[in-house]
């Protein structure tokens, strides 16, 4: 292992900033231990437009009308449905395939412009437009923090609920699979607002990137709630027989929630309308509704069954009885199902504590937890006993260490600290060799075995290093140091995403590699004796390499092929490529044109 990781010298793979091929590799693609690392979203499930608008930002967006077609460059396009097909103003054949990536900006009718940097697919059934979004798994989890967090105060508490939503997702993994997406962006999977991510969020996301609760190996049915009013349900009463009897999701009592003053609610509820609610449902009572009385509660005080009387008497679940106001008079309505009851003629009064189902995780409860300092491990563990916190099932006990520049994630905090000063110098370096700025702290994520490291990433162990979006994982620092190639390894990946981070989508992985090998070693890449004959199969050597070897000569062909248009163009030309596109002749396969490495 460390034979080979000292023979390729330069290693990794996946850099997946700026990536426009994206979606086509999304739905398969998953990691050894079942991560997906892009999950499928629909946008506006319940209600598809039937008209959209895009708007490239910064001029950086593309369009194709199916997978393999050619990409072309938009600045705006107006998008309607008409039966499956989708028109476009200005174009005359109308496409029953739409897709865009890069940079830019989607309005449908009354709601607000979402900017997005994720793919989309469009298609049209129906008159109406069906947009899936191709999220990175961290901004999808990003934008459920958006969503289903509201106004939280505490970090902790926000880091809390971004480990429950990812494992929830994990759990469920992909509830829409018939239909061809994973995740619908309603409660009914998570409610996900993607006009409400923001830097904050993004850091919160990151800063529990890929952690998940485990639970007998599994990723936890993380259910989550509003308010449980004091006590926390079983959430064998709620979920039935839907779920395996979870030892996590026990009732117990919640102090930190009580502390939030009252958790207390009242509604009025007119006899005529829950009778006509309930019939909406199929809960037909005989004659004329009467009366209303709780026939059992559960062990936490909520109300389990519920009878109705009229000229007869029927006993209706409160799970089904709540759903019913819910759905056809207002959610606002009741909120839980612990509650007594009262009768004021021809209304009904409930009087009522908490919000929500009441099963695992408390969201006012966490929120006290962390402003009164308790850790989101802390707030993970009282919500669901007996889980553990990981990336993978190994559960690995994260600690963070950081300077203004860097941040660092390892289990070994004294022996890996030197590595924030190596980082930050590298940094630098990076920043004047190109003349760009970082744009967001990169962490090293440096894993305590070659083992965790291969099943959080799903890269082979001959990698020594996998960076996504502003994250770098790393092996053990001792294999790569014993390797000679713990420097060469952190310095490659954080050159790599700064310039990824400029990159136009769609830039060629072969040319950002290789311009990365230029850029920290212009001699040694013009040394490069490989022989370039096919800029295509470089490309698919890169991205999927079947052997170690094979990704060797990969590199130093695409390390070869940079320093000849170096030599070509001079190397500022090639910087301003990043930015703005490689010109035909750079693309063409080199083959006719190389003169020769040496
Ligand atoms: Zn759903
Ligand atoms: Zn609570």
């Amino acid at each position: 292992m460390k034979r080979l990781l000292a023979a390729v010298g330069l290693l990794l793979l996946l850099c997946r900033a700026g990536d426009a091929e994206l979606g086509d590799r999304a739905a398969a693609n998953s990691s050894h231990s079942g991560f997906p690392q892009t999950v499928r979203v629909r946008l506006w499930y319940l209600h598809p437009p039937r008209e959209l608008r895009i708007r490239a930002d910064a001029g950086r967006a593309q369009m194709r009308t199916c997978a393999a077609c050619k990409t072309t460059a938009i600045t705006a396009a107006a998008l309607r449905a008409t039966g499956s097909k989708i028109e476009v103003e200005g174009n005359k054949p109308a496409f029953s395939e739409f897709r865009v990536s890069g940079a830019y900006q989607m309005n449908a009718a009354g709601d607000p412009p979402l900017r997005a940097d994720f793919p989309i697919e469009i298609r049209a059934s129906e008159g109406h437009l069906l947009i899936t979004a191709f999220m990175p798994m961290e901004e999808y989890i990003t934008g459920v923090l958006a969503g289903e967090t509201g106004n939280f105060k505490s970090d902790e508490a926000l880091k809390a609920m971004a480990v429950a939503a990812r494992t929830y997702a994990m759990h469920f993994g992909s509830r829409h699979a018939l239909e061809g997406f994973d995740f619908c962006d309603t409660t009914h999977c998570q409610d996900l607002r993607i006009v409400g991510i923001d830097a904050h969020l993004r850091s919160i996301a990151d800063a529990t990137a890929g952690e998940v609760l485990w639970y007998d190996g599994e990723p936890a049915a993380t259910y989550y709630h509003a308010n449980c009013g004091g006590t926390t349900e079983d959430g064998h009463f709620v979920l039935g027989n839907n779920e395996p009897r979870a030892p996590f999701l026990v009732q117990h009592s919640d102090q930190y929630c009580l502390r939030n003053g009252s958790t207390q609610w009242r509604t009025e509820v007119a006899k005529r309308d829950l009778q006509r609610a309930l019939a909406a449902d199929g809960v037909v009572v005989p004659g004329i509704l009467r009366a209303v009385s709780v026939l059992h509660r559960t062990p936490s005080g909520r109300v389990e069954f519920i009878r109705v009387t009229g000229n007869g008497t029927i006993t209706v679940p409160a799970l089904a009885f709540r759903s019913a106001i819910g759905r056809h008079i207002g959610w606002d309505r009741m909120k839980s199902n612990w509650y007594d009851v009262s009768d004021a003629g021809d209304r009904l009064i409930f009087h009522g504590r908490g919000s929500g189902h009441g099963v695992g995780l408390c969201q006012i409860g966490a929120e006290v937890m962390g402003e009164e300092g308790r850790s989101y491990r802390e707030i993970l563990s009282f919500y669901y006993p007996g889980t553990r916190l990981g990336v993978s099932a190994q559960g690995i006990p994260w600690q963070q260490l950081a300077n203004e520049d860097v941040a660092l994630l390892t289990t070994r905090p004294d022996h890996d600290r030197s590595l924030l000063t190596l980082a930050t110098g590298f940094m630098h370096e990076s920043e004047e060799n190109t003349g760009l700025l970082y744009r967001a702290t990169p962490r090293l994520k440096i894993y305590p075995t070659i083992a965790a490291f291969r099943n959080s990433t799903g890269e082979p162990g001959w990698v020594a290093a996998s960076t996504r979006g502003r994250t770098i994982q790393m092996q053990p620092s001792d294999v790569l140091r014993e390797a000679g190639t713990l420097e060469s390894t952190i310095r490659h990946e954080l050159l790599h995403m700064l310039i990824d981070s400029y990159a136009l989508p769609g830039t060629p992985l072969w040319f950002r590699e290789g311009l990365v090998l230029y850029l920290t070693a212009p001699n040694a890449s013009a040394k490069q004796s490989e022989n370039v004959v096919d800029l295509k199969s470089l490309e698919k050597a890169l991205r999927s390499p079947a052997s170690e070897e094979e990704s060797r000569h990969a590199y130093a062909g695409a390390s070869a092929r940079v320093a000849q248009l170096a030599r070509q163009h001079g190397r500022e030309t090639l910087l301003d490529w990043v930015q703005n596109g490689l010109p035909a002749n750079a693309v063409a396969s080199g083959a006719a044109q190389r003169t020769g490495g040496r």
